[in-house]
């Protein structure tokens, strides 16, 4: 795997791989698991050659703590892209993706607006300027997302399609840990009871999947299973035509985020 840390360095590296052989792109922001390995696995199975950022993306963070507590561990993060199928890592600076002088921006509304766009104001613009510069910069022929965060997908399908950019988006099904809580880089921040109030997540999603089923509220099945804890939402919405019940929970200090779409349960590893 070649670890490469500047735009002139990926350029002149991928411009013949891009010519010879089709490339999947693997944006994160490191504190690699599972989910990531999946994604990757995924991109393995539909290019040649897999390329994967880490970037902590400061511009999609609307809470300085939250950034500066953003677990960073390239060493250990290398080894799982390795082990994973990564070709190629990308890991810039925030200068070689911001610059102080910039004027061009992108700003997202449609998917971005509600949820996590309400929750933390200025999040998806960061997520969209972000991508759209590393699009820029690899130029992939797919690139993948997790339904983990659904939002996120809707955000850069609708950008891919207003900028007209040449790439494909595939989404990849949420990753669970045996007790279904799904993969998170946050989960690490957890303490053991936390951990264990946190496993109403993944049961209220299987009752809202039941409850739709029967032709009962899945929001309110939801919210019956997140009783006693900090939820800003449990609520159904639609993402590119999927009905998909969405949920955001506080936990002691940790903000977690799942989904499950409706209709396709096993899109986020949740059985029918
Ligand atoms: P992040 O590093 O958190 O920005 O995530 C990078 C990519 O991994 C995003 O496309 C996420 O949706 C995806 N991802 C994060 N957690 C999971 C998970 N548990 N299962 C599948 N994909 C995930």
């Amino acid at each position: 795997m070649n670890v490469l840390r500047t735009v002139d360095a990926v350029r002149a590296h991928l411009a013949p791989l891009r010519v010879a052989g089709t490339i999947g792109f693997v944006p994160t922001m490191g504190a690699l698991h599972e989910g990531h390995a999946a994604l990757v696995r995924a991109a393995r199975q539909v290019s040649t050659h897999v390329v994967a950022s880490i970037f902590v993306n400061p511009t999609q963070f609307n809470d300085p703590a939250d950034l500066a507590a953003y677990p960073r561990q390239e060493a250990q993060d290398a080894a799982l892209a390795a082990a994973a199928g990564v070709d190629t890592l990308f890991v810039p600076n925030v200068g070689d993706i911001y610059d102080p002088r910039e004027q061009v921006n992108v700003e997202v509304q449609g998917a971005a607006v509600g949820f996590e766009g309400a929750a933390r104001p200025g999040h998806f613009n960061g997520v969209a300027t972000v991508c759209v510069r590393l699009f820029a910069i690899v130029g992939p022929h797919v690139a993948l997302f997790g339904q983990k965060d659904a939002q996120q997908v809707a955000v850069i399908r609708q950008v891919v399609r207003d900028r007209r950019l040449d790439v494909r988006i595939e989404v990849v099904p949420t990753v669970r840990d045996a007790d279904r809580l799904a993969l998170s880089s946050r989960n690490v921040r957890l303490s053991k009871d936390e951990r264990r109030r946190a496993q109403a997540i993944p049961r209220a999603l299987a009752a809202g999947l039941v409850a739709a089923s029967n032709g009962r509220d899945p929001s309110a099945a939801a919210r019956a299973e997140l009783r006693g804890l900090d939820v800003e939402y449990a609520d159904v919405t639609t993402f590119d035509g999927a009905p998909t019940l969405v949920v955001a929970v506080r936990v002691g200090r940790t903000r977690l985020i799942d989904n499950v779409p409706l209709e396709h349960p096993e899109l986020a590893g949740l059985a029918r």
